[in-house]
């Protein structure tokens, strides 16, 4: 497998490159490594459809454990790869306990230091790669700070990284403060200063999900998250495409106008294929039939033709 890995950022490799030894296929096109949305809800959306659509890992941020690990026990060969963050750790009544979209187990309320501890736990052995909290003031009651403190400390104790929903004044502020590594949407509620963003760049990366702020249509809060992008780009910050698909009508696959706005914010496009790319993951790579087109105006429309390669072909 890892002669799959062409390099991201560097331009397409030629053939004289392949390692000598190496199985080699031939295809027409380009090559990619395998593309990821880092922010979706596989109980919410068909995940074949999304593999289908040219993405070949997806990180759920937010179901029922269980359903999850049902799902992976099926080994599906037309499922994406699928690594999840568990259930939702947030306050008792706290968002999204109240959410229609929420059934019971897709959220954790946790109540305690002690309970904060428990519920990490919980996540690790259901096969959590990361633990998702919630830091949104303005939907109900939120996690004392040395609650989140502990989350944050027993997650980094199992060797997971911590990822926050954070909306409202002062959340970013927070989760920056707590340790959180990541946010799980570009912030879009408020304008980022300058001197936190700095810090924020330093540690934490960013899952884009631009396009739910209008689906197409400019919205104040898709500006809002897209002048946060753009400096937080500047900044150095770390940036991972993600569409929070299962929330509004996103297209399944890869999301021409999620590359678009990253785009906007100012990722050239092979910062963008490396926001959709982790190249320790065992993830199948991805294939644009027609070769891509990697100029700024065309890019998007291309890289939506990629098609995940099946890579393992027995004939
Ligand atoms: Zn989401």
């Amino acid at each position: 497998m890892r002669a799959w890995r062409p390099a991201v950022g560097g331009g397409p490799l030629p053939p004289s490159s392949v390692p000598p030894g190496a199985r080699v296929r031939q295809v027409g096109g380009t090559l990619l490594p395998g593309l990821r949305d880092a922010h979706v809800h596989s109980g919410l959306v068909d995940l074949r459809a999304v593999r289908a659509g040219g993405i070949s890992q997806v990180d759920d941020l937010g179901s029922v454990p269980a359903s999850v690990a049902e799902l992976l026990a099926a080994d599906d060969p037309e499922l994406p790869q699928v690594r999840a963050v568990g259930a939702f750790l947030t306050a008792p009544g706290g968002y999204p306990s109240d959410r229609s979209w929420a059934p019971p187990g897709s959220f954790r309320e946790v109540r305690s230091v002690v309970d904060a501890q428990a519920a990490v736990g919980e996540q690790h052995r259901s096969g959590a790669r990361a633990i998702k909290v919630v830091l949104h003031p303005g939907a109900g009651p939120t996690l004392p700070a040395r609650v989140l403190a502990e989350i944050v400390s027993t997650a980094h104790g199992m060797g997971l990284p911590v990822v926050a929903h954070a909306e409202g004044d002062n959340t970013v502020r927070g989760a920056y403060e707590a340790g959180v590594d990541g946010l799980a949407h570009t912030p879009w509620t408020e304008r980022i200063e300058d001197r936190l963003l700095t810090d924020v760049a330093q540690r934490m990366s960013w899952i884009s999900t631009l396009d739910i702020h209008g689906y197409g249509s400019d919205t104040a809060e898709l500006r809002t998250a897209v002048d946060n992008l753009r400096r937080f780009c500047h900044l150095g910050g770390t940036i991972r495409y993600g569409t929070d698909l299962g929330n509004g009508p996103l297209p399944l696959g890869i999301n021409a106008r999620e590359v678009a706005a990253l785009q906007t914010a100012g990722l050239a496009p092979d910062d963008v294929l490396t926001a959709m790319t982790d190249l320790d993951s065992p993830a199948p790579p991805c294939w644009v039939p027609g070769g891509l087109d990697r100029r700024p105006s065309r890019f998007a429309g291309s890289l939506c033709t990629a098609r995940v390669l099946d890579p393992s072909p027995t004939s």
